[in-house]
């Protein structure tokens, strides 16, 4: 579904992303790992057209779509979960999924201003669906609940409720287990595996919980200083020489970076 190749972005004369090359399979959970500061947040964000690449090629199906922005994309069924905005804490969690579709067709809510019947059909249509994914996410009970106020792992469930408001193809998921305890991460990995299984979600995981990615990805694809350094599963990934090198390899630099800011 989504093959990156030769992917750069830099930072000034830092080379973040420097030349990826992967391919992410329709139907596939792909886990994306490594240690940090491999250039996973920037790929992910090239990919989903928060950043422009400096160099190289993304295609979607075939189409190139390098540099499209973030709405485009999100019509192609590209989403990337990003954190329910400050501002819309105030809001109920059932207000904010109904925002992602309603966000989405201004021009058809414009046209059935006229018609103020089609445009109440419309959002109970939308507040149907709303809460038909907060019960998916075993999270209904939220509903009326300001968003500031339900926890860390339940606003990441939230997060990937916002993908299923409209028709999403692949989901992008930067680190969905930070700060989240461990039943909370289950039911986001069961949610995950259900989306795929049944709406045929395709999906690309970061994630530092090996867990996680151990029960739910195949392939797993590791990097390193802007490059893919290996692909396959967990367990080919995780006896890799050249993995458990460049995990190593940061560690002990930031060991050693440790000393030094300690004296
Ligand atoms: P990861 O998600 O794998 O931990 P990132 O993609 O966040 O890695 O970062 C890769 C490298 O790029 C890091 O060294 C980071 O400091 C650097 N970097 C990321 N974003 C920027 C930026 N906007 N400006 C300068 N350097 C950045
Ligand atoms: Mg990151």
């Amino acid at each position: 579904m989504i093959e990156v190749i030769d992917l750069h972005r830099h930072f000034g004369g830092f080379r973040a992303v420097d030349g990826a090359s992967l391919k992410i399979a329709t139907g596939s959970i792909t886990g994306l790992i490594g240690p940090n500061g491999a250039g996973k947040t920037t790929l992910f964000n090239v990919i989903a057209g928060r950043l422009k690449p400096t160099s190289g090629t993304v295609r979607m199906d075939g189409e190139d779509i390098t540099g499209l922005p973030p709405h485009e994309l999100f019509h192609k069924g590209l989403l990337r979960t990003f954190q329910i905005a400050h501002e819309f804490g105030s809001m109920s969690c059932l207000e904010n999924l109904m925002m992602v579709p309603a966000g989405q067709m201004g021009e058809t809510l414009w046209n059935a201003w006229f018609s103020r019947k089609a445009v109440k059909a419309e959002e109970e249509r939308i507040r149907e669906k709303a809460h038909d994914v907060l019960k998916f996410l075993t999270i209904d009970h939220l509903a009326d609940q300001k968003a500031s106020q339900i926890s860390g792992g339940q606003k990441k469930l939230l997060e990937l409720g916002r993908t299923m408001m409209v028709d999403a193809k692949i989901v992008f998921l930067d680190e969905v287990g930070a700060g989240v305890n461990r039943t909370l991460l289950n039911t986001i990995g069961d949610a995950i595996v259900r989306l795929n299984e049944e709406r045929g979600y395709t999906f690309c995981v970061i994630e530092h919980d090996m867990d996680f990615i151990a029960r739910l990805c195949n392939p797993v694809i590791c990097m390193a200083e802007g490059k893919v350094l290996a692909e396959g599963t967990v367990d080919e990934v995780k006896n890799d020489e050249r993995v458990i090198e460049a995990y190593l390899g940061t560690g002990l630099k930031n060991k050693v970076k440790e000393e030094h800011a300690h004296g």
